[in-house]
């Protein structure tokens, strides 16, 4: 199976109005069949999610938490949840998030405890409080490393509170994140929301993770969504109509913004395709209403210190790579300890897509030897599309969702998580009838034929 076979290219002909034949821009998107379905499953999940403080120091679009004053949780309970994710969803890593991790006064303490119980950690940050200092402790407490939020939605004091105009605009910061967390050595991943008004910039903010390859480990676009808010459309808690607006809960949207989020992952991956063919996607998790969605999509690019890409990890990669770490370890694999560099090369023998990839490193080194010296990493690229409310009110979530905290002894999706902080339970949604919620990209004919 070559690196082609793995796009579902869509090359439309369509004719006008007039009888004139238009050719459309051939758009590619990823194929279900083609790709490796991530194995995680409700008891068997790489990732632990824990919420460790609803304080935070700056402001996004799109939080999925409200502060109501709860602030820290205490370390003890922190601990407790820890303990219940290791037994009920088997982790190989927690992932700290908030409010911002970095703010909780025993955040050490918490770090050093994962680590104690075998298992890496990776706090979610937007970086404001992070100093040399602290990076030294959680050096010491052992922690993996560190994945930023650093986007055009916040409001960060660095730029004076002033409006963020272009994703461009904060690479000089996020650079100084990405030196900072290579002197100690922590992997480093940086996030951004991605909406239809910044979608344009996702291949800038890859252009300059590729030109830093040595410091970045990934990439990762969280697509932008939110619960509507808006007539006809009513919210149910525990069999009781609940009053939700864009104060009581943080991910609404009104009407007017719900019909601009329409950017979905195979968008993401298209528009990423167009700019860099080398990248690849490699594995996905579908969703738990929409067979058609792609939820999480896990892809990769090879890139060398020259900047010059060859190509991509292939599903075959990284289906023996989860099988074999859990046949090991015991648990899935999430957030690599080793960068992978050229040693990929060897899965040549069993992966197409590797292979297609070495060849082409093979012809760049031919041409002048010196070439094959050159550092050469892989830059991971994943893709989230969180909850889409579905026209009969279902909601389209992620399959086996990975990043489940705790609730009151259950598991809940964290980006979900204050609907049960201030309604006891997830909502239930009912739509009405005549309330027309398809948004305009659902209606394109963009999916593989299956
Ligand atoms: S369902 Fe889970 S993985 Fe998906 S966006 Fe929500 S918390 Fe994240």
């Amino acid at each position: 199976m070559e690196t082609a076979a793995i796009i579902n290219e869509q090359d439309a002909t369509t004719v006008k109005e007039t009888g004139t034949p238009v050719k459309k821009k051939t758009v590619n998107y990823p194929d279900k069949k083609k790709l490796y379905r991530l194995p995680y499953s409700l008891n068997d999940n790489p990732i632990g999610w824990i919420e460790a403080t609803d304080i935070c120091n700056i402001k996004c679009k799109g939080c999925y938490r409200l502060i109501m004053g709860e602030g820290h949780k205490p370390a003890e309970q922190i601990k407790e949840e820890i303990l219940f994710l290791r037994k009920w969803r088997n982790c190989d890593n927690i992932s700290l998030a908030g409010g911002e991790p970095i703010l909780h006064p025993q955040i050490k303490e918490i770090v050093s405890f994962i680590t104690s119980l075998g298992m890496k950690s990776v706090i979610l940050t937007n970086g404001l409080a992070l100093n040399d200092e602290k990076l030294k402790e959680m050096k010491e407490a052992g922690l993996l490393g560190f994945s930023f939020h650093i986007d055009v939605t916040q409001i960060r004091p660095e730029f004076k509170k002033e409006k963020i105009k272009s994703e461009l605009e904060l690479n000089d910061l996020r650079l100084k994140y990405a030196k900072m967390l290579k002197k100690y050595g922590f992997y480093s991943h940086f996030g951004i929301t991605v909406t239809a008004d910044n979608l344009h910039e996702v291949p800038e903010l890859i252009r300059w993770a590729k030109d830093n390859i040595m410091l970045i480990n990934g990439i990762s676009l969280i697509i932008y969504r939110g619960l509507p808010v808006m007539p006809g459309i009513n919210y149910y808690a525990r069999g009781e109509k609940v009053d939700v607006n864009v104060d009581t809960l943080g991910y609404t949207i009104d009407r007017e913004e719900y019909e601009k989020i329409h950017v979905r992952a195979q968008d993401v991956y298209a528009v990423i395709k167009e700019h860099f063919p080398d990248y690849e996607a490699m594995g996905y998790l579908g969703g738990t209403a929409d067979h058609t969605s792609f939820k999480w999509l896990w892809g990769s690019l090879f890139v060398n210190t020259k900047g010059k890409t060859f190509g991509a990890i292939g599903n075959k990669t990284l289906e023996l790579a989860q099988t074999v770490y859990h046949f090991f370890h015991g648990t899935y694999l999430v957030y690599p300890k080793k960068r992978i560099g050229k040693s990929i090369f060897l899965m040549s023998l069993l992966d197409p897509i590797v292979r297609k990839a070495f060849k082409k490193f093979l012809k760049y080194c031919i041409v002048n030897p010196v070439r094959f010296f050159y550092p050469m990493r892989s830059l991971g690229i994943g893709m989230v599309q969180a909850p889409d409310l579905l026209p009969d009110g279902r909601i389209d979530m992620c399959d086996d969702c990975p990043d489940m905290c705790v609730f009151e002894g259950r598991l809940v999706n964290s980006c979900r998580l204050d609907e049960c902080r201030i309604f006891g339970d997830l909502l239930q949604i009912q739509v009405e009838d005549g309330v027309e919620l398809k948004k305009k990209a659902a209606e394109k004919e963009t999916e593989p034929a299956y």
